[in-house]
């Protein structure tokens, strides 16, 4: 690209990929906060605006889930469980939109949004070894992609502390239940709302109470309710941030 061009879309920084917009400068935005807060869709919808790769580390324990249940593995057994779950060679296939996640190179996508799974994975998520590992895979996706946003519970906490922004989502409990019923639904699957809440605060009550990576709202993280917003409205938002921090950052 010659320096004009490159000049002309540094100067546009309202729209387009923020890689292209600048892509000498890394860029990390993470995004916190519990079940059904909607994280993982807005995720998408903001590093597509802005031509960033999405971590998902929900499916990497999600993952880890599925195979401690498809390979029948006693679960009170961490060091087997970790030995697995390394074995298993967890990675993302980038190319494909969304991202696949790989388990001894199976795509494991739909696999991990079951119902078992869902009700495992926050108990397999306090492993503090296989935590460990996660933070460690995590990270190192960090160096290898540096234009990312990263989503999860602690992935402006722990994984990612120096982020260059970092969000945490809210919802009211009940909202939060009605749009992953709502959600459910789409996919042909029919849940009791009312059911589907009690099990959300279980999950984030398991999630804010483990010793490691506890789900909290990671210092200097811009804190979002997005109760009584559209989805659209809560990307605008966000990309907004993300936009002005990048421009306070290539003008400075
Ligand atoms: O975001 P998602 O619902 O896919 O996450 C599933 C579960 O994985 C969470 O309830 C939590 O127990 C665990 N998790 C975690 N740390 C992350 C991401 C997810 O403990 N960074």
């Amino acid at each position: 690209m010659s320096d004009a061009r490159a000049g002309a879309l540094l100067a546009d920084r309202s729209s387009g990929p923020i890689e292209v917009l600048a892509p000498q400068m890394a860029l990390i935005v993470t995004i916190d906060g519990p079940a059904g807060t909607g994280k993982s869709s807005v995720a998408h919808a903001l590093a597509k605006r802005l031509g960033l790769r999405v971590l998902d580390t929900g499916a990497m324990y999600r993952a880890a889930a599925a195979i401690v249940i498809d390979h029948d593995l006693p679960r009170d057994d961490v060091e087997q469980i970790l030995a697995r779950v390394r074995d298993a060679d967890l990675h993302f296939d980038w190319k494909a939109d969304p991202p696949v996640i790989l388990a001894w190179l199976k795509p494991m996508n739909e696999r991990i949004r079951e119902a078992d799974v869902n009700e495992l994975v926050s108990l397999v998520a306090a492993m503090s070894p296989l935590r460990e590992h996660m933070v460690r895979k995590q990270r190192l996706i960090g160096k290898q992609y540096p234009h990312l946003v990263s989503e999860g519970r602690d992935q402006g906490s722990v994984v990612f502390p120096d982020a260059d922004v970092k969000f945490f989502l809210t919802a009211d409990p009940r909202e939060r239940a009605r749009r992953r019923v709502d959600q459910l639904r789409e996919q042909g699957v029919i849940v009791d709302p009312e059911e589907m809440e009690t099990k959300l605060i279980a999950r984030d009550q398991l999630d804010s109470t483990r010793a490691d990576g506890p789900l909290v709202k990671p210092e200097g993280a811009i804190e979002l309710d997005t109760t009584n917003m559209t989805f659209d409205e809560v990307v605008d938002r966000l990309e907004a941030h993300v936009r002005a921090v990048v421009g306070d950052r290539t003008a400075s």
